[in-house]
């Protein structure tokens, strides 16, 4: 029998050369990608060692995990330049656009791949049997967007990034708590260390690059689902926030940490819209039966909201705000019209195809959001007999979805305009040397989805290599001693098992906190000081005063967070990585005077999107030894000129920074 034990863990220390952190779409591109350059690098008479470490298991880990309906990144005949207008357009106008171009310029290679590993692409009639790559017709739920059968998504991916980076370079179940700055120059990242969520084991790596890619941040906020529905929200419950904290405490610069995401999705189920809406073209309503974005179309001009819109074609918050108006003001529910949909798109259909169409409908759940399909068949709704409710959901942090909270790192290096703001050497590099992210992590540049998610992973894993490359001399040298990030990664379980004994009840002790009631009490104040759905997404000053002030103690109380045991200890870390996604989050919505994401958050004390002032980024760093939180504006350059039917704020200027 082992010596090691729960209170007794083992450590485990590796030197590589490069580590990816997460196992969802951005690392699985970048796994794909590495060997190719690592093997080039070989040839040359140069080894490289690589490793990738998730805190769950490669084949359903991460986003993607339960399938998907849909690759909502794929250029096809499109041009980059427009895929770029559509992501400003969404994103009120401030984005990085030469990270956006990149990401479109390269994706559709990751979908062909995709394909050729064996997911299923629909095709229009005619083109079945025919892949992409041979000239076969998606079909498409919007400009950007395929249909896919996409189940097994996640697996097919998974195996290809096995098989690349061989099993024995791939640790799963070990959760990352902490980067590690190099003890001879504190602008650079030479380590990681974390523990695995099975056994008694603590994992300190030391290296000369990595790739942070662990996804966005859920359960910040208190959800609209608890109680007898706690666990479901839209966004995967696995990902907390390690991706921003873990940056932040290596000093690395966030940007646009005041965005998120706030889905309207399918009411209690969580379940897509986007096929509805786009594919099936179904409307969505009022109690009272009126086109709610109609009526109050005109409301978008009261703070200057109606620059960021053409006709009805605006970005995602808007529509939220239109929603947001009618439920302020008492004419909720808001229905989708599943029923009319269908039956208008029956009107010349044969039974058959009517058949075929309804399966396609339910295959839109079956295969991304299963939960939705429950919560019909409990409520006996039959959607293509009874409309749904809409619902927008409690707020999310990410960078690849409808949002654009991240990291600011370095784009390409050859794209006409880019100022040096933008560029300091390796592409997705952060503002810490050696120190990459991909997906969810990169902020400013929203809209990659699944498969723009994965190409920039591909894009992270050829600079990292080249990073590695130039700097043979790096020895990575961690700034503090293993027993200190030992002690510190444990300090929950020493919590533990000095005070256990003190009460008879575990969980009722003055020594320590449960990281269940450490939640509640996050969730709680994100929610009614940070702009939650308790007070329909609004905050000012004053309340963020407050939040602020509790933060700082909920921060002081983490180090008391307790872990009875090993999935503790995970909860424990998680949530300490919320709780610092949280505080930049609000740190930033107190610094932007203005309301730039209507129908995401409100600052109730400036309600005007205010170009004037406010278009460039909010960029952030963090000290955690003393707390402090650092703030600044940075200049936002267009770099793709504006078409004329982009609506009017993407051509105004930036504010002067
Ligand atoms: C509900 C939902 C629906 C979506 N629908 C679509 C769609 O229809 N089409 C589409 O193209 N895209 C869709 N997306 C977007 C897509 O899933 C994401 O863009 C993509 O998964 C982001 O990739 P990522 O690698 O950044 O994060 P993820 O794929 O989420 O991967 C994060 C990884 O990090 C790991 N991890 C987290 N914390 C740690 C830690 N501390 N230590 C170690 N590992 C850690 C996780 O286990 C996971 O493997 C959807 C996303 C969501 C949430």
């Amino acid at each position: 029998m082992s010596e090691y034990s729960f209170g007794n863990p083992e450590v485990v220390e590796e030197e590589v050369d490069i580590l990816l952190i997460g196992g969802g779409m951005a690392c699985c591109g970048a796994a794909f990608e590495i060997m190719k350059w690592i093997d080039a690098a070989r040839a040359q008479g140069t080894d490289i060692k690589v490793r990738l470490v998730d805190k769950a298991a490669l084949d359903r880990s991460g986003a993607v995990a339960q399938g998907l309906s849909a690759i909502n990144t794929y250029m096809g005949e499109n041009d980059p330049a427009d895929y770029v207008r559509y992501v400003r357009g969404d994103l009120m106008g401030i984005t990085r656009e030469d990270l956006v171009y990149d990401t479109g310029r390269h994706v559709d290679d990751s979908v062909h791949n995709f394909e050729k590993w064996g997911l299923p692409i629909w095709k229009q009639p005619g083109d079945e049997g025919r892949s992409l790559v041979e000239g076969g017709k998606p079909v498409h739920s919007g400009r950007w967007q395929i249909m896919i059968n996409g189940e097994s998504y996640k697996w097919i991916v998974a195996e290809a990034a096995k098989k690349a980076l061989g099993t024995e370079n791939i640790q799963e179940h070990v959760f990352i708590v902490r980067l590690e700055t190099d003890k001879n120059d504190s602008g650079r990242v030479a380590g990681a260390a974390g523990f695995s969520v099975r056994e008694d084991k603590i994992h300190v790596y030391k290296f000369k690059a990595c790739l942070l890619a662990a996804g966005g941040a859920v359960n910040v906020f208190r959800p609209r689902s608890v109680g007898e529905g706690t666990g479901r929200a839209w966004y995967p419950v696995w990902n907390s926030g390690s991706t921003y904290t873990m940056a932040a405490e290596c000093g690395a610069e966030l940007t646009l940490m005041e965005n998120r995401f706030v889905p309207a999705r399918f009411k209690d189920g969580y379940g897509p819209v986007g096929a509805w809406f786009l594919l099936f073209k179904a409307k969505s309503m009022n109690a009272f039966g009126e086109d709610y974005q109609e009526k109050n179309y005109d409301d978008l001009a009261v703070y200057g909201y109606d620059k960021y819109a053409v006709g009805f074609k605006m970005g995602t918050c808007l529509r939220n705000h239109l929603m947001m108006k009618e439920m302020k003001e008492g004419r909720g529910p808001i229905f989708i019209d599943t029923p009319t949909a269908m039956a208008k798109l029956a009107e010349n259909m044969t039974p058959k195809e009517i058949k075929h169409l309804e399966a396609e409908a339910w295959e839109d759940f079956l295969d991304m959001t299963i939960a939705q399909c429950g919560v019909w068949a409990g409520e006996n709704i039959e959607p293509d007999k009874e409309m749904s409710e809409l619902m927008p959901t409690e707020p999310y942090l990410l960078g690849s979805h409808a949002g654009c909270a991240g990291l600011w790192v370095s784009g390409p290096e050859d794209l006409p305009g880019t100022p040096d703001h933008y560029h300091w050497g390796y592409n997705r590099m952060t503002t810490v040397r050696g120190l990459f992210t991909a997906g969810d992590g990169v902020g400013a540049s929203g809209h990659k989805f699944s498969s723009g998610s994965y190409t920039e992973g591909r894009i992270a894993a050829k600079a990292m290599v080249k990073f590695v490359l130039d700097n043979p001399d790096i020895k990575p040298a961690l700034a503090r001693s293993v027993d200190e990030i030992f002690e510190e990664i444990y300090r929950p379980v020493r919590n533990f098992l000095e005070h256990k004994d003190y009460t008879t009840d575990i969980d009722v002790n003055p020594h320590y906190i449960a990281p269940k009631m450490f939640q509640f009490r996050l969730q709680k104040i994100m929610d009614e000081y940070v702009a939650g759905i308790s007070v329909m997404y609004q905050t000012n000053a004053h309340m963020l005063k407050v939040a602020e002030r509790k933060l700082e103690m909920l921060r002081e109380d983490s180090e008391k967070m307790r872990a009875k045991d090993l999935h503790e200890l995970l909860r424990a870390w998680e949530n300490y990585h919320r709780l610092i996604a949280a505080f930049a989050h609000m740190k930033h919505i107190q610094f932007r005077e203005e309301s730039r994401y209507p129908g995401y958050y409100y600052r109730a004390d400036f309600m005007q999107v205010d170009d004037e002032n406010w278009k460039c980024f909010v960029n952030s760093t963090f000290d955690r030894r003393t707390g402090e939180w650092k703030m600044k504006k940075v200049h936002w350059i267009p770099l793709i000129v504006k078409s004329d039917n982009e609506p009017e704020g993407i051509g105004n200027p930036g504010s002067r920074v």
